[in-house]
């Protein structure tokens, strides 16, 4: 037993926990957890918890049902929402096979991979997600919008707003549990919020966008609201985003920042962006991996439907932030094309993949688009060489279908059983006929 897994059997009998967590997600990014006692920690710890993997979407065949969660003690921390004495706590796990392999089709597992290649490059990659999602009244009514909890926009300071309250409960929630939040703030759409966590590692940052939506979601239930993740829940309001700032670091030297270049941008930083870039198409499917995503992207509200770059651009796919002296190496890039509902470790993995794809094979970075991209016409986007993202999740699987990068990447278990899990979605969705088509066509043809 290592001093973590120690400390970790030290602080449940001091602070009288009394039941333990044991956190994972499967491939579609949905949370799951197993309580334990503290009893069955040391064994836990030793060679895992053992339960049906074939429940759970993607883990398993029905032949290789049985697998084990084994706690990673670095990501122990009580949940302050379920109260003192006697209290619970949680830790991520990994998912092994019985043999005591990682097993590969947990979404841990294959950002742990990809991070795992960076590393042996002697990169770092860390992330800073800026997290947007609605709220709603609580009753919502079957076959009707929902109702946002209040009428602001960008920004706005509401008085006695749901909104101050909600994010002073849900920032305190997440500081105890120790996930720092940067920035909160009203976003564009009516009861819409943004809350940006600090950037930390990839992997951290993906345990804790798993941890912020449950709290999110406590929060919600706590105040009597409803809370949504869901990309683009209102016709006519902006869809919620996940925009990423990633950077690599060399030890402690950012190294996507070069004094005196262009944005203080380093050729891997150049090389990274065109990466991503190239290879945005075929990952749509997992950063925007719900028939959903694609009515954001396409809503026109600041999200980027456009593959392209610019230097504080909001109409960019990678936008390159303002750079400021002050913040020395700060240098980093955003990416804006996730939505709050991906399963961040898929998706890290790929934006990573695609970008280090870029540095490994020495992309040239196409020239940055100086304007606003949604005014361009089509005509004018194809002579600037500049590429839609998918208009679908079905013309996303398509890219995905041929893509080696994503297939390398989420290796051939979690690849083959996303694009059988999404073209069955695309089914379902395709077989409705909508109330659009029938106010539409029924009295017209
Ligand atoms: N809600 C927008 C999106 O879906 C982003 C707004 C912003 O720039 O923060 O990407
Ligand atoms: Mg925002
Ligand atoms: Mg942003």
């Amino acid at each position: 037993m290592d001093r973590q897994q120690e400390y970790v059997l030290r602080t449940i009998e001091e602070r009288d926990i009394r039941f333990i967590r044991l956190w994972f997600t499967d491939v579609l990014g949905t949370l799951k957890s197993v309580a334990v006692a503290p009893a069955e920690l040391d064994g836990a710890f030793a060679e895992g918890i053992g339960f049906d993997g074939s429940a759970i979407e993607g883990l398993a065949r029905v032949y290789e049902s049985d697998m084990l969660v084994v706690p990673d003690a670095d990501t122990f921390q009580v949940l302050p929402w379920r109260g003192e004495n006697p209290g619970t706590a949680r830790m991520f796990c990994d998912i092994r096979l019985p043999d005591g392999s990682a097993s590969l089709a947990d979404p841990r597992n294959v950002l742990q991979r990809a991070l795992g290649k960076a590393a042996d490059k002697g990169l770092t990659f860390y992330t800073h997600p800026e997290i947007e999602f609605y709220l709603f009244e609580k009753d919502i009514k079957p076959g009707q919008p929902p109702t946002p909890v209040d009428n602001a926009g960008f920004f706005d300071h509401v008085p006695h707003g749901t909104g101050h309250d909600f994010r002073r409960s849900a920032i305190t929630l997440l500081e105890q549990m120790g996930i720092s939040v940067e920035f909160s703030h009203h976003e564009g759409g009516p009861g819409q919020n943004e809350i940006d966590l600090r950037y930390a590692d990839a992997l951290t940052t993906a345990d804790n966008i798993m941890t912020f939506r449950t709290v999110i979601k406590e929060v919600a239930l706590e105040q009597g609201v409803f809370a949504s993740f869901m990309p683009k829940p209102l016709a006519d309001a902006p869809g919620s985003g996940m925009h990423t700032h990633v950077s690599l670091f060399e030890g402690d030297r950012n190294a996507f920042f070069e004094a005196g270049a262009p944005y203080q941008l380093s050729t891997t930083a150049r090389r990274f962006i065109a990466g991503i870039l190239r290879h945005a198409g075929e990952i749509s499917a997992v950063t925007n991996q719900w028939v959903n995503s694609y009515k954001r992207i396409w809503s026109g509200a600041e999200a980027p439907p456009y593959v392209c770059w610019g230097h504080n651009n909001r109409s960019a796919m990678v936008r390159v932030p303002m750079y400021k002296p002050s913040k020395g190496q700060s240098s980093r890039i955003e990416v804006r094309s996730l939505d709050s509902a991906a399963n961040p470790y898929l998706a890290y993995a790929l934006v990573l993949a695609a970008g280090m794809k870029g540095v490994d094979e020495g992309y040239e970075l196409p020239p940055e688009a100086e304007d606003n991209v949604w005014t361009l016409t089509d005509s004018e986007l194809r002579a600037m060489g500049i590429e839609p993202l998918p208009a679908s999740l079905d013309h996303a699987i398509h890219l995905m279908e041929h893509s080696e990068l994503v297939a390398e990447t989420l290796g051939e278990h979690v690849f083959d059983f996303f694009l059988r899990n999404k073209r069955a979605e695309w089914a379902a969705y395709r077989d409705q006929v909508t109330q659009y088509e029938l106010d539409q066509y029924l009295g017209r043809l």
